[in-house]
């Protein structure tokens, strides 16, 4: 793996170092584990600056051929010498070799290809709890690969590993690790004000006593704080993740050294994967209450192995559109034996997924990839729905000129109001600077279009998978590829015209920025409120069949992440109340409200 770093020195002078890194917090933690990595000593490891930004102070113990963030992703950042202003910068790639290249010199992405060649089928689902199950089969969240990677090739299953109370019951990579899984969990904490709310007022009762949950998820740091809220409810909680790759290692042996029986790790086996599943499920003396799920393969396989235990599963709660989409197929066959509730499509999350996160992931993964100024670009935003709406507003904040392509009229006039110019896409081809495609629709971006577009346009997808691009058109023996970047290709044709596609027309920020904690904070608390539902819930009110979460809960998801903007809601008078017709604590809206 490699990355590039921009270096106000290439030969770094020998003394204290600063990093000061203003992109995010988990860039500071990607520094800091590569830090440790490359063995250079953190002298301060963690100092909160403002904002999230984070700066490091560390003993530089290499010059030439240092090595930094291992990562699937671009990431600036400056290196000053002490704390003045940074020198004169350029630019060095780096390889985990410690070989310093030239700049010139093509870099081979080995590492990712492979990756993406031998990723089996099944993890074609929703990275990191979005709701586009189809993403994650060709984009990989980069939230997920900062984990450090270990040098110990040894397979954790033939590992013995106690924690350090004795317990033995977990397999992870590595329990040592448990200490820096612990702050990242803390990190996580300050982005999550619901669950800590729930942890604060649940401290009285315990709406999960007697719960035991089984759950199979994405283990980030942001799930570490869900399954210790389930825990301060009272649950009990055992652990695999639904993706092989996104296991953080460090979360995991923390949740492991904390009594958490997890089974995960960064790499897992198609094996391994359901091995760990079945660690969770088979268990002398246990035997789950509950499932929350991400993908439906928890749920598959207690289905085919263990089919009784149903028996005693009061509910499912399942998070990504497959697994949703399989519950429902199982309802429809009149197969499905608990009531399971579809989080999915709660309106807090679909809003925080496709419109609020976009809006802010957008500028991210440009920024990331192409080091770009977006004020005065000309950007065409194919599709102006939720995605496509937070692309627009974002761009148009940094002072861009955007387009919009719409095919709805709805959506189109919706673009007029909001002061966007609606187009077609042929109309403004030749001019712009980026193009960005949000329909959910194939072939938006045709190789027509392509061949029109002019010298260093970006190209690139935020909406379906990765069809809305025509990428296998720009396979062709004229035009030349050329990799310029982690998830940054160079399409040149004949004449010398190059195009900058990004993530091989795959979603670009599941593929090259993070998802903020606050969006999976809205998708915990609705997967937590979901699991309290569907096991306090009197016999009767759930059948067997698939339920979207009542619209209080969904009001209630949203409440309790106010407090953190200090925000005051205006309550209902009595009098009010009687004449919208309304209960004055909600629900405020009917269910075919559209927000
Ligand atoms: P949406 O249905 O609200 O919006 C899509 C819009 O595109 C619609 O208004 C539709 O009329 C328009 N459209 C369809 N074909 C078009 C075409 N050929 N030209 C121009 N416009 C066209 O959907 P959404 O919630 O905005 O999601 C869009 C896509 O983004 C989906 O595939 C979704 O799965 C994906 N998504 C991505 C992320 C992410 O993080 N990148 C998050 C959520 C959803």
């Amino acid at each position: 793996m490699e990355m590039l770093l921009h270096f106000s020195y290439l030969m770094l002078p020998e003394g204290d170092l600063q990093v000061m890194d203003c992109s995010s917090h988990c860039t500071a933690l990607l520094i800091r584990r590569c830090c440790r990595k490359w063995g250079f000593v953190l002298k301060n490891p963690m100092q909160r600056a403002e904002g999230m930004s984070l700066c490091f102070v560390f003993l530089q113990k290499e010059l030439q051929g240092t090595m930094f963030v291992l990562t699937k992703q671009c990431i600036s950042f400056r290196l000053c010498s002490g704390f003045g202003s940074p020198k004169a910068s350029g630019k060095m790639r780096v390889t985990d070799t410690g070989e310093a290249l030239p700049r010139t010199k093509q870099i081979q992405f080995a590492d990712q290809k492979q990756e993406f060649n031998k990723r089996p089928t099944k993890i074609g689902r929703r990275s990191l709890s979005r709701s586009i199950s189809q993403s994650s089969t060709d984009s990989y969240s980069s939230a997920a690969s900062y984990t450090d990677s270990s040098d110990d090739e040894t397979s954790p299953r033939d590992k013995q590993q106690k924690n350090s109370k004795g317990s033995s019951d977990f397999c992870v990579k590595n329990i040592k690790q448990a200490e820096f899984g612990r702050r990242e969990i803390e990190i996580a904490e300050q982005e999550m004000p619901a669950l800590m709310a729930l942890r604060k007022r649940a401290q009285g009762e315990k709406p999960l006593a007697g719960a035991k949950i089984v759950g199979c998820t994405h283990i980030t740091a942001q799930t570490a704080v869900l399954m210790e809220t389930l825990g301060a409810l009272g649950a009990q909680c055992r652990w695999a993740a639904c993706n092989i790759y996104s296991t953080l290692n460090e979360v995991a042996a923390a949740l492991a050294e904390s009594g958490f029986p997890v089974f995960a790790w960064k790499g897992e086996s198609e094996d391994d994967f359901w091995w760990c599943i079945d660690r969770c499920v088979n268990v002398e003396g246990w035997q789950p209450n509950m499932i929350l799920d991400d993908g439906g393969d928890l749920t598959h396989w207690i289905y085919k192995k263990y089919p009784n235990m149903f028996k005693k599963i009061k509910g499912i709660v399942e998070e990504s559109v497959t697994g949703v989409h399989r519950l429902y197929q199982l309802s429809k066959a009149g197969k499905l034996c608990v009531p399971a509730m579809n989080v999915n499509d709660s309106v807090t999350k679909q809003k925080f997924d496709n419109l609020y996160c976009c809006r802010e992931s957008i500028l991210d993964g440009l920024k990331r990839t192409t080091d770009m100024m977006f004020g005065g670009k000309q950007v065409v935003v194919c599709g102006y729905g939720e995605v496509g709406k937070g692309c627009c507003a974002a761009l148009k904040a940094m002072g861009s000129i955007v387009y919009v392509t719409e095919i709805d009229p709805i959506c189109a006039l919706q673009a007029c109001m909001d002061g966007f110019r609606l187009v077609k896409l042929n109309e403004v081809i030749r001019q712009v600077d980026i193009v960005i495609t949000c329909t959910g629709n194939k072939n938006v971006v045709t190789r027509e279009h392509l061949d029109r577009m002019k010298n260093s346009c970006i190209v690139c997808n935020m909406g379906h998978s990765n069809t809305e691009i025509d990428v296998a058109s720009l396979r062709t023996p004229e035009l030349t590829w050329e990799r310029v970047r982690s998830q940054v290709d160079h399409v040149i044709w004949p004449d010398g015209k190059r195009i900058v596609l990004l993530a091989e027309g795959r979603l670009l920020n599941l593929s090259c920025s993070t998802v903020p904690t606050f969006v999976l904070s809205i998708t915990a608390t609705t997967q937590a409120l979901a699991l309290i539902e569907l096991y306090n819930a009197p016999e009767g009110r759930y059948k067997q069949d698939v339920y979207l979460l009542p619209k209080k809960m969904d009001e209630y998801v949203a409440s309790l992440h106010l407090p953190t903007f200090d925000a005051h809601l205006t309550e209902l008078t009595d009098e009010q109340a009687k004449y919208l017709g309304l209960n004055k604590n909600g629900p405020f809206k009917p269910n075919y409200y559209r927000y």
